[in-house]
């Protein structure tokens, strides 16, 4: 009878599969899925790793290339490559017991060959070691003696331009020594399932860690009373209470300790109301008084290869914001980057000189205190005038989150979720824009590669409008949270 060809497995593969069978079996059974196409964040995150990668790829001065192609050529170029002597090859490629895996690098070193698996994150992690340890695997099975593991990634300490080096590497040999032993069980186990119906997979923590998976929304109840809505329970909290059979808020063991917003999120779920604490009105008196009052908002950019002065990989920083400030008739300021060079001294003084007459500064969540903070350092001219405006800052979401919950907040206080229930008629949905993710990944590619901007003009326009669409969702939560207060 005629048998199928065993499918074959790839390091994405086995490391997919590494976290959940049901995502590799839905990966590679329906590889058209909506949920694997990758939106404009993710998208930017492989662009970003492709740069790193080839970035990397210049530290090894004389490796050979393998170019793309088909498998069996790769896999014939290495043994090539390796043969002849070559000092790194890059992109190594082998196959055993049909799992194909190409090494990013393959060192020669006086004691013998290094398999380096080059990262954008700024540390080796834990889910590095999986990944690692198939490809050396794979590697031996050939007869490639590997006898060390590394994780290049990016320094934490470099600084734009050139302050330190933008690589380290770690050797993780130990870790994918000690991993090598389940490999070959668990290529087994994945081909065995890939073979097989869709795995029956309990939920729990492998659906956010290491990765945030992506069949979400396919196993997860859409349920205000599941227990992952609980707020403040993340990932590790939800898998212990699924693993004691908890499955539902309702279910949780009496005397069981909640922090009050947890307790009012019960009471709004059981009377189907919005709890609002009568100590909100002393809250907002004490944050916000009589006083002049803006509202401020920041977008940002993170690029893994730092672009301007003194900046680390992937650390934020402001491109933009948008300011509004009370007054008879609200007044609205804004400041988008225009072009590659570093705006952030221009940014700053602009917005020293929108904020100048609010006595108050409101914001939601502690992001913006932060990015005022980081631009003090870098820009010791403004820095006292920086400092003098952090000080007038004044978070919302404590404020919510201490006196307000609504059945619909799903537990959480982000302004995504409590926007709607609080102002329904504030929406997003007029708009190009509805992301912060989006907006830093556009605003990237209108600094950077402007040229391949359809219509630039647009773009800004849509971003200008995002970040204003914030600040005025601001100003709207201030009258609806005094109104809410009496
Ligand atoms: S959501 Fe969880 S159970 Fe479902 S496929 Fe993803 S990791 Fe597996």
């Amino acid at each position: 009878m005629f048998a199928p060809p065993p499918i074959r497995l790839s390091k994405s593969r086995f490391v997919a599969g590494w976290q959940c069978p049901k995502r590799l079996w839905w990966t590679v059974h329906e590889p058209a899925a909506e949920e694997l196409k990758p939106d404009k964040v993710l998208q930017d995150r492989f662009d970003q790793g492709t740069h790193v990668t080839a970035l990397a790829r210049t530290r090894f001065p004389g490796a050979t290339l393998i170019p793309p192609g088909a498998d069996r050529a790769r896999i014939e170029a290495t043994r090539l490559a390796l043969d002849f002597g070559a000092p790194a090859v890059l992109e190594a490629a082998f196959a055993a017991e049909d799992v194909f895996v190409a090494a990013d690098v393959l060192l020669r070193e006086r004691d013998g060959l290094t398999l380096i698996e080059v990262k954008s994150a700024n540390s080796a992690k834990e889910e590095h070691v999986p990944d690692v340890a198939v490809q050396v695997w794979v590697a031996r099975k050939n007869g490639v003696n590997v006898r060390r593991a590394e994780v290049m990634h990016l320094n934490t300490d470099f600084r734009h331009p050139d302050t330190g080096d933008l690589f380290v590497r770690t050797d993780i040999t130990r870790e994918v020594e000690a991993c090598l032993p389940e490999v070959p069980a668990l290529v087994a186990q994945l081909k065995e399932a890939l073979a097989g119906p869709l795995p029956e997979v309990p939920i729990g923590l492998r659906c956010f860690e290491p990765w945030p998976c992506a069949f979400h929304d396919r196993c997860w109840p859409d349920d205000p009373w599941h227990i992952s809505m609980l707020y403040h329970t993340g990932p590790k909290g939800v898998d212990r209470f699924l693993k004691l059979g908890v499955h539902s808020i309702r279910d949780l063991p009496a005397g069981h300790k909640l922090p009050d917003a947890a307790k009012r999120q019960l009471r709004a779920l059981e009377t189907g109301q919005m709890i609002v604490e009568p100590e909100l009105k002393e809250s907002l008196r004490d944050a916000l008084g009589d006083a002049r009052l803006g509202f401020l908002d920041f977008e940002t950019i993170n690029r893994a290869v730092p672009v301007w002065e003194g900046l680390g990989p992937w650390r934020p920083a402001v491109v933009q914001f948008s300011y509004h400030e009370q007054g008879v008739r609200p007044t609205h300021r804004a400041y988008l980057a225009e072009g590659p060079d570093d705006p952030r001294p221009e940014l700053a003084e602009r917005m020293l000189e929108a904020t100048a007459g609010a006595e108050r500064i409101v914001m939601y969540s502690s992001f913006e205190r932060s990015r005022i903070n980081e631009l003090a350092e870098q820009l010791p001219a403004l820095a006292g005038d920086l400092r003098a405006l952090s000080a007038k800052l004044v978070d919302l979401l404590p404020i919510v989150r201490n006196h307000v919950y609504h059945p619909d907040f799903k537990g959480s206080f982000s302004l995504k979720y409590i926007l709607t229930p609080l102002i329904p008629d504030l929406t997003y949905s007029d708009l190009a824009i509805v992301d912060g993710q989006v907006a830093s990944v556009e605003i990237a590619r209108l600094l950077f590669v402007a040229h391949l901007v359809e219509d630039r003009e647009q773009l800004r326009r849509d971003l200008l409008a995002y970040c204003e669409r914030d600040t005025w969702a601001m100003v709207r939560l201030v009258e609806r949270l005094r109104e809410l207060a009496g």
